[in-house]
Formats: structure tokens, C-alpha cells, sequence
């Protein structure tokens, strides 16, 4: 993930500090050492995420943040208040000023990324819902519009603690938010009682049987609990397998003994975000009643996606808005397969392919069907590089597998070509989806089977061996 973060500090090798962490995860820096300065700079650069010290002259760090929020053009954008360990009241200033989180001096490396990377991720996620909002408004469906500051209320979380461990203090603090705190023991009762209700789970690294982490992973590489917020609860001295668990999929961490403010800050945040993705899939279900999906496969439809990527290209001309990529494939050969199944059989495959497309992109990802046997998937905030990986992550996952065709027990092997751009300023919609149409042609005629990036990057990567 990239992003970019505005560190305001009126200590200049604070912000050094920072610029030098930050940077090493290819985070880009945008330094600020005062308040006002902090203000002009948010609103001209429109950052993607605020660290923001508190004690500053002039204009401390609560002022700075109550004017961030209370300006339409910024208060989106996540604030993150950078307190003193002990400051707890501080903390709770912050909060009121509508920080987003907060995190303490010196800071840690495991927490500043953890923290950036879950507030840049719900701003993303929050920024593709009003996008999608606002495209099917324009169509004539008018949606509720997006609401950050909305609260969060009746919360449903799952605690899975040890009893004693202060898991009846963390049920109670988090009564305000939460409608119904159910507490578990062990990884087996958490999996007997997990459902789709569960908005969040928090799991304590310190369990006697299970392995938490083995949970983790259990979680993010199972539907429909793949996307579900972790929020793990850890002690000082397990750091590493904290960093483990982030690594693993986790979204946040709280070290004991918890602070409460600090537990609803996180709570709230993940809840949040939880709701967000839920919209989007929400949003999507019902912009199926529109003219604007596929009736085929479900998927968006030419018509919608074209509008969005106006939008998003505009942006991009704009703002400067992060990378957004977009890949383009067309199945292999795919007369073969209505000759040898027929049509019925060609509209099976199709669909399981869109299936399959769905599942292996993320929940801000959008995928739709140009017409034929021709898909998109736009992949906001994603460079080059990393889309050219995602689109051969799905080659291969349709290469892998032949698809099992309904009724008849018949299984068809399909492979798909792969075309990837990415927007760049002064782009047109039209010039993008011909970049990706041209890198689509060149996989096509180099054997088919294969990912073509619009700067050469062929997937597999061809022998070196000269033939
Ligand atoms: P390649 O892309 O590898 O060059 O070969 P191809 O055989 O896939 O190429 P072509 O684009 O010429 O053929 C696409 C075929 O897809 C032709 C058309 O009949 C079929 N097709 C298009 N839309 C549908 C559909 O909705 N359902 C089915 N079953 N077939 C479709
Ligand atoms: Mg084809
Ligand atoms: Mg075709």
C-alpha cells in the first residue's frame, strides 16, 4: 500500500523520524512544522493520512484537529494525534477533537504501520462507497449518501478471552458501541459460535489451548469470514508474534492493560469499516435492479464502469489521486468452448469465470463485463507492478482449475489472456482502456495464457534460455 501521509511536528527531527520510517514502507512524506502550515498543506494536498503531534506552539495539536474536521474539504481525511505515553487525558482531548486514533511517543514501528495502513485502508474503502454512491445517483437511484462521522452504535463483537483476563472490563467499556458482546474461551468455541452477525472479533494472543494465530490465518483464508476485522489483544513481551499476526491478516492491536479510550477508538474504527465494506456489497446488490449489470454473470456492466472510470480518471488528472490500475482479459479461444458444450454450456463457463474473477480481487476492486467473453477489473489504488501480480494471481487460478459445468458432470479447461494499465495524468478513459486493449492483443499473440503490463512486463516471465 501506498499513501500519502502529512506529519506535522513541530520538533524537526520528530518528523524526520517518521519521514524515515514511513518512507522505508514507501509511504510518501509531506512534512508540516506548525499548525497553520498543517492547514494550508491538508487542504492543498489532500494527504491521505494526518499524524499530528499535540503540543505545539501557536496552535496545538486539538485546535489543529477540530478545524481539520470542521472543513468539508479535509474532514475525511484520517487523523492520527501523537501523544506522550502517559498523556491518557490527552487521549480523550484528542478523541473529542475527532482524532481518528492515536498513537504514543516514541512510537513503534509495528504500531505506526498498523495504524496507518487500517485508517488509509478505511479512507480508500470509504472513498470507493461514495464513488459508487454517487455513479448510480447519477443514473436515477439516488442512495442514502456516505456518512463518515455517523455513529457507531449496536455493535456486534466477539471476545475471545480467557475469563478473568479483564474480559468482562473490556464488554463493559465497549457497552456504548456495542449491542452485544459475546465472550469465548478457546478458538473451538469461537468457531462454534461465529456467524455472519459478527461485525468484529477481538482475540487475545494469550490463549492456554489453541493457537491464536493458527486462528488468523484460519479466518483470512475462509469465506465469508475473510474480510471480518481482527482486532488482536496482546501483552508487552509479544511483540514478534504480534507483528506475526498483523503479517497474517490481523487489522489492529491493542496492548494490555488496555486503555479504554484507546479499546472504542480501535473498536470503532474496525466497526466502521466493517459497515463500509458491508455498504459497498449492499450498494452493489442493489444497483442490480439498474440497468447498470450484466444480466449474464451479475457483474457491472460496460455502461457503469465506463462512468466510474471517468471519475476516477478525472481524479487522477486532478489530484494526482493514488495509482489506479485496471486489467483487461478475454478468454482463450472461447468458440471452442461454445462448439464443443454449446452456448448454454459457453454462458456456464462464463459465469464461473466471473465467480472466479470476484473472489480473487479485494472488496474495493471493481470487476465487470465489457460485452463477450471480455472482463475488466479496476483496481483502485494499486500501481503498475502490483496489478500486473493480481492479474497473474487470476490467470493462474483459472488456468488451475477447469471449471465444473452445471447439469452434465462435463468439466471445461479454460485460460485466459490479460491485458494491465494503469492511469496517468492527462489520460482519457478511452486511451486507458486502449493501452489495456493493446496489452490484451500482445498476451493474445505471444501464446495466449499470459499477462501483458502496458510497460512490457510479460507473466510468466518468459525462459531465459534462447530457443
Ligand atoms: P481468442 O480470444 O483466444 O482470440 O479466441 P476466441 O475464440 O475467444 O475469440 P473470439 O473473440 O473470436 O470469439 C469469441 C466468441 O465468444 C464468439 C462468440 O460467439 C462468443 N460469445 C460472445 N458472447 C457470448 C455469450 O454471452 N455467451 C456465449 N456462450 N458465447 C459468447
Ligand atoms: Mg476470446
Ligand atoms: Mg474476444
Amino acid at each position: 500500500m501506498t499513501a500519502r501521509v502529512l506529519v506535522v511536528d513541530d520538533v524537526e527531527l520528530n518528523v524526520k523520524l517518521l519521514e524515515a520510517k514511513l518512507s522505508s514502507e514507501y509511504f510518501q512524506v509531506i512534512p508540516a512544522f506548525n499548525g497553520p502550515t498543517a492547514l494550508d498543506l491538508a487542504e492543498a494536498e489532500l494527504p491521505d493520512i494526518i499524524l499530528l503531534d499535540v503540543m505545539m506552539p501557536r496552535m496545538d495539536g486539538f485546535e489543529v484537529c477540530r478545524r481539520l474536521k470542521a472543513n468539508p474539504r479535509t474532514t475525511d481525511i484520517p487523523v492520527v494525534m501523537v501523544t506522550a505515553l502517559s498523556d491518557i487525558a490527552d487521549r480523550l482531548r484528542g478523541l473529542e477533537a475527532g482524532a481518528d486514533d492515536f498513537l504514543t511517543k516514541p512510537v513503534n514501528d509495528i504500531a505506526l504501520f498498523a495504524r496507518v495502513r487500517s485508517l488509509v485502508r478505511l479512507k480508500r474503502m470509504m472513498e470507493e462507497l461514495r464513488l459508487r454512491e454517487e455513479i448510480c445517483g447519477r443514473f436515477g437511484n439516488p442512495e442514502e449518501s456516505g456518512e463518515h462521522a455517523e455513529a457507531i452504535t449496536g455493535a456486534h463483537i466477539l471476545l475471545v478471552e480467557q475469563q478473568g483476563f479483564g474480559a468482562s472490563r473490556i464488554a463493559e467499556t465497549l457497552s456504548p458501541l456495542a449491542q452485544s458482546v459475546r465472550q469465548v474461551g478457546s478458538g473451538d468455541e469461537a468457531n462454534a459460535t461465529l456467524d455472519e452477525a459478527v461485525e468484529l472479533i477481538i482475540l487475545s494472543l494469550s490463549m492456554p489451548d489453541g493457537d491464536p494465530l493458527r486462528l488468523v490465518s484460519q479466518w483470512r483464508a475462509s469465506e465469508p469470514f475473510r474480510q471480518l476485522p481482527i482486532l488482536l489483544l496482546a501483552d508487552e513481551g509479544e511483540l514478534p508474534r504480534l507483528a506475526k499476526g498483523l503479517d497474517l491478516g490481523a487489522n489492529d492491536y491493542l496492548i494490555r492493560p488496555v486503555d479504554r479510550n484507546e479499546l472504542l477508538a480501535r473498536v470503532r474504527s474496525q466497526v466502521r469499516r466493517k459497515r463500509l465494506q458491508d455498504r459497498l456489497r449492499e450498494n452493489y446488490r442493489r444497483s442490480l435492479s439498474l440497468a447498470l449489470t450484466d444480466e449474464l454473470t451479475g457483474l457491472y456492466n460496460r455502461r457503469y464502469v465506463v462512468a466510474h472510470l471517468e471519475e476516477l480518471v478525472a481524479r487522477v488528472n486532478n489530484d494526482g489521486a493514488a495509482d489506479t490500475s485496471l486489467m483487461m482479459f478475454d478468454v482463450d479461444h472461447f468458440k471452442q468452448v461454445n462448439d464443443k458444450f454449446g452456448h448454454p454450456g459457453g454462458d456456464d463457463a462464463l459465469r464461473q469465470l466471473a465467480d472466479r474473477a470476484l473472489r480473487g480481487v479485494r472488496s474495493i476492486d471493481l470487476v465487470a463485463r465489457l460485452g463477450g467473453e471480455e472482463f475488466v477489473v479496476v483496481m483502485p489504488e494499486t500501481p503498475l507492478q502490483a496489478a500486473t501480480m493480481v492479474a497473474e494471481r487470476l490467470r493462474k487460478s483459472v488456468a488451475g482449475e477447469p471449471f465444473l459445468m452445471h447439469g452434465t458432470g462435463d468439466s471445461v479447461q479454460v485460460t485466459i489472456s490479460i491485458g494491465v494499465a494503469v492511469a496517468q495524468s492527462g489520460d482519457t478513459v478511452d486511451a486507458l482502456l486502449q493501452r489495456a486493449d493493446d496489452a490484451l492483443y500482445q498476451a493474445k499473440n505471444s501464446g495466449r495464457n499470459k499477462v501483458v503490463a502496458q510497460d512490457g512486463a510479460v507473466m510468466p516471465p518468459p525462459l531465459a534460455v534462447a530457443s
